[in-house]
């Protein structure tokens, strides 16, 4: 089947009065940036409340779909076929000819759903269903009508063509990216931060991200594989700036000076500032970890409040009630999981003592900081400002 059009379908909850050309604004936005890459020319515009892409010529269909999918704000599309006006009698022969196509096993219920949007057509919107239903029964003896429960749906709509599609496919759900700020990412190699990012950027929230490495101790190969998960991400939340930050001076001086049990505390906690700093300059309103309560010594409650205790932003945390395993449904869902498995050394998982505490006291830790105070400040500095910055599309 040759589809000519895609209809959008979004949802209609809080975006009332002036949120809502807003929210259909960002969408539009979002929708010709997810079709950018896509084989074929597609026009995208907004018309009577809905947005609809026209696809000139020939054009990849599946990958168009694809690509659609992942724009946060759509709870459906529907692939349709476009007509030509030329009378009644030739609609119905289409009709027949487009149920045909779509549905090769003829055992289903159906109704039809007309909508007269040129008011000068002949025929009312309950003629129209009527006649063309009774033209479908009529061609396939094995189909029956449900008004009820239909197991297909078949949309018409008059305009100055006729617009015909039954399929709705389930759209990604959420907000337009752009239409509640950004946030800082707290980007690592693992399973979770990838899907955190994800899940807020979800909600229409745009998403920068930070990366620490601990070259030599880390590789270029743990690089690319943020760099890879980031690039996965940005499908969704689209372009993503960023940060990847040298932290093996400070992870050093970190180890030198500080209880080897409070490694992973303190680490955590510097990686917060910075990447706060990072977020506080590009005008991000939060940040994003993927943390969730007890995964590990550095996610007991107590833990959480250590590290929460240097941060002057709000910190999202979208994982802190899901188990593993549900993590990493989502994961595997939006394409982050095959490479979030690849077997790259993190920089918090080799300067990690043998029996890190999971009760850590916000005193105790802040006082142990103070053992950094002759040179902290300036390698913090330097890990700032030679922070490389990479626009990820
Ligand atoms: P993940 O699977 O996201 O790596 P994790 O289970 O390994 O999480 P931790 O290592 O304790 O958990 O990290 C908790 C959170 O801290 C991560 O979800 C991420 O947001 C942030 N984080 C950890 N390491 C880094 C890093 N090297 N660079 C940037 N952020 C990091
Ligand atoms: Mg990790």
């Amino acid at each position: 089947m040759r589809f000519h059009t895609f209809l959008l379908k979004y949802g209609e909850i809080g975006i009332k009065g002036k949120n809502r050309y807003l929210f259909e604004d960002a969408l539009v936005r979002q929708v010709r940036r997810a079709l950018k890459d896509v084989d074929g020319q597609f026009e995208v515009y907004k018309k009577q409340a809905r947005i609809y892409v026209d696809c000139e010529g020939d054009y990849d269909y599946e990958e168009a779909a694809e690509h659609l999918k992942r724009v946060f704000g759509l709870v459906g599309i529907c692939p349709v076929v476009r007509l030509a006006d030329e009378g009644f009698e030739k609609l119905k022969e289409d009709v027949v000819a487009y149920m045909d196509e779509m549905y090769p096993d003829k055992e289903i219920t159906f109704k039809v759903e007309s909508r007269r949007a040129k008011k000068t057509y002949p025929k009312n919107s309950m003629e129209i269903s009527r006649d063309l239903g009774e033209a479908v029964l009529e061609a396939f003896p094995d189909i029956r009508v449900d008004v009820h429960r239909p197991d297909v749906t078949v949309n018409i709509e008059v305009r100055d063509e006729i617009y015909v599609y039954s399929q709705i496919i389930p759209g990604a759900g959420g907000m337009p990216v752009g239409t509640n700020g950004k946030a800082m990412l707290l980007l690592s190699g693992g399973i979770d931060s990838p899907v955190a990012g994800y899940m807020v950027s979800k909600r229409g929230v745009g998403i920068e991200a930070t990366y620490f490495h601990a070259p030599p101790y880390t590789s270029e190969r743990a690089k690319q594989k943020v760099l890879d998960l980031a690039k996965q991400v940005a499908k969704y939340s689209g372009p993503i700036k960023l940060h990847v930050v040298n932290f093996t001076d400070i992870q050093l001086y970190i180890y030198d000076r500080c209880p080897h049990d409070e490694l992973t505390i303190i680490m955590r906690r510097y990686m917060m500032r910075i990447a706060e700093h990072f977020a506080g300059k590009d005008g991000c309103l939060g940040l994003i970890t993927g943390e969730s309560i007890g995964q590990v010594a550095s996610q007991t409650m107590q833990s959480l409040a250590a590290t929460n205790d240097v941060c002057g932003f709000p910190v999202y945390r979208p994982l802190i009630g899901f188990d593993k395993q549900e993590i990493v449904e989502v994961a595997e869902r939006i394409g982050t999981y095959e490479t979030s498995i690849q077997p790259f050394e993190d920089c918090c998982t080799i300067f990690v003592a043998k029996h890190p505490v999971t009760k850590p006291n916000v005193d105790v830790i802040r006082r142990s900081e103070e053992r950094l105070s002759e040179k902290i400040d300036e390698l913090v500095q330097t890990a700032v400002d030679t922070a490389e910055i990479i626009d990820i599309k």
